[in-house]
């Protein structure tokens, strides 16, 4: 790919000039090639209201933004983790992990305003840059899907993006800046501060970290005053008398949402990986890890040392499913079998892909099941095949149909918002609700309460329903 060198282009927000060596029409361009490799990694979140809010509160935060005349596009993405995301050129993604973690509409906006901020600022494409200069590869390896594979190079762009980290001057810029946008439309820019908070107890519960909206942001506790300090004078300038928080209007919005992993899309139990919806099983490699996403569900094992997938194969016929897995992934043939997988017509490949290093050596079933080709997928080097071999066929040996009701009948669990019919300790009202005592802490954070708050007749709360 070639890219402009030296180009200076007029920073949007500063008005002063940067060294940006990628142009307008670049940027653009590349977020609109890395959208559709985003929505295949995560799936769209299957609800009109949810994405019609989103759009419809992001265009009117994008028109007062210091870039307006970007095509902008608001989606809310099918994952459970909380993260919020913005592409180059005008594209933002929130997942309904975050959406289920707010507790207003205010809090949404402030966390709006922040990452078009990212895009109107043009952080990532000063990232991209300094990528490039530095003739960093984004994203290295095999891009497995074959979906994904045909996006190829956007795809893998795309996700390397995702994985980008903001300096810590631009996570403060885009927080002014989600502050400025935010109550120019009309919200209570200090609930974002109040939505750190919310974070930073997820993020000490899980231990684990929150991708790009808390990883690499400044000092919490600083970022809490000066977000509070800057609400307070923007809405001096804006002369806004009553800013909006909108709390009972989010939380009726998002009753329903689902809340975690959508066991529908697959889920792991004793080392099984169960489909309800496809109706199809295969035991995980022991102490494998796995990640499931609606593309591709991989496993590898702790040393990194191989990977192992399943997709779908496009094709009316296993052959056809062959041949195009085979060109899609430039391998070789070594050796090919018809076989049977537990009644199920099958193809068993061994094929190689040869790189400038060494040689990639895969093992592929090719599985007919319900007009669908599954593809499982191990790959190694030709080295260490024989290592893995019998960790990739017994999973591969052991896929079968589902007939488990108890599997085949799993529902996600959903928001439920309540009314609180008896003032009480927050604590207190979520026991009311059979909340487990084991997952009290949990719905705590999710309403962005302590335990011993006192909570009000009438007061909307978040439960949890199956
Ligand atoms: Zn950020």
């Amino acid at each position: 790919m070639l890219l402009l060198f030296n180009s200076c282009a007029t920073n949007p927000v500063t008005g002063k000039k940067d060294i940006v060596l990628m142009s307008e029409e670049q940027e653009i361009a590349l977020g609109a090639q890395s959208d559709p490799a985003v929505v295949a990694q995560f799936g769209l979140y299957d609800n009109k209201q949810l994405q019609q809010f989103i759009q419809s509160k992001g265009q009117a935060m994008a028109a007062v933004s210091h870039r307006p005349g970007l095509k902008y596009e608001f989606k809310i993405v099918d994952s459970p983790v909380i993260n919020a995301f913005a592409l180059p050129g005008g594209y933002v993604y929130f997942t309904r992990g975050i959406m289920a973690h707010f507790n207003n509409e205010a809090q949404f906006a402030g966390v709006l305003g922040h990452e078009i901020g990212h895009i109107a600022a043009r952080h990532s494409v000063q990232q991209q840059s300094k990528a490039t200069l530095a003739q960093v590869g984004l994203i290295a390896g095999m891009v497995i899907s074959p979906e994904l594979a045909q996006l190829g190079d956007a795809a893998s762009q795309a996700l390397g993006l995702l994985f980008l980290k903001f300096s810590r001057d631009d996570e403060r810029e885009s927080d002014e800046l989600g502050v400025e946008y935010a109550t120019k439309i009309g919200y209570d820019a200090s609930e974002m501060a109040d939505f750190f908070l919310t974070l930073q107890r997820k993020q000490q519960d899980s231990g684990s970290t929150i991708p790009d909206f808390m990883s690499t942001h400044p000092n919490p506790a600083e970022r809490y005053t000066t977000v509070h300090e800057l609400a307070a004078q923007w809405k001096k300038k804006e002369n806004l008398t009553t800013a909006k928080v909108n709390r009972n209007e989010y939380l009726r919005m998002i009753d329903g949402l689902v809340y975690g992993d959508d066991p529908r899309q697959g889920f792991v139990e004793n080392s099984t990986f169960y489909h309800p919806d496809l109706k199809f099983k295969f035991p995980v490699p022991t102490g494998w890890n796995h990640m499931n996403s609606p593309q591709v569900f991989q496993m590898a094992p702790k040393d990194g040392g191989a990977i192992m997938n399943l997709t779908l194969v496009p094709g009316e016929t296993l052959e056809q499913a062959a041949q195009q897995m085979l060109q899609g992934y430039k391998l070789q043939p070594v050796e090919s079998q018809s076989i049977t997988v537990n009644g199920l017509p099958a193809l068993a490949i061994v094929a190689d892909q040869q790189q400038e290093q060494q040689t990639v050596r895969t093992l592929t079933y090719l599985i007919r099941y319900n007009n669908n080709n599954y593809s499982l997928m191990g790959i190694t080097t030709a080295q260490s095949f024989n290592n893995y071999f019998q960790a990739f066929k017994t999973t591969m040996d052991n896929f079968s149909v589902l007939s488990d009701p108890d599997k085949l009948n799993r529902q996600p669990e959903r928001i439920k918002v309540v009314s609180v019919q008896q003032s009480a300790t927050l604590g207190q009202v979520l026991q009311k609700y059979n909340v487990k005592n084991d997952r009290l802490e949990e719905l705590a954070v999710l309403n962005g309460m302590e335990l011993k708050d006192p909570v009000e007749r009438g007061t909307l709360i978040k439960t949890i329903s199956h």
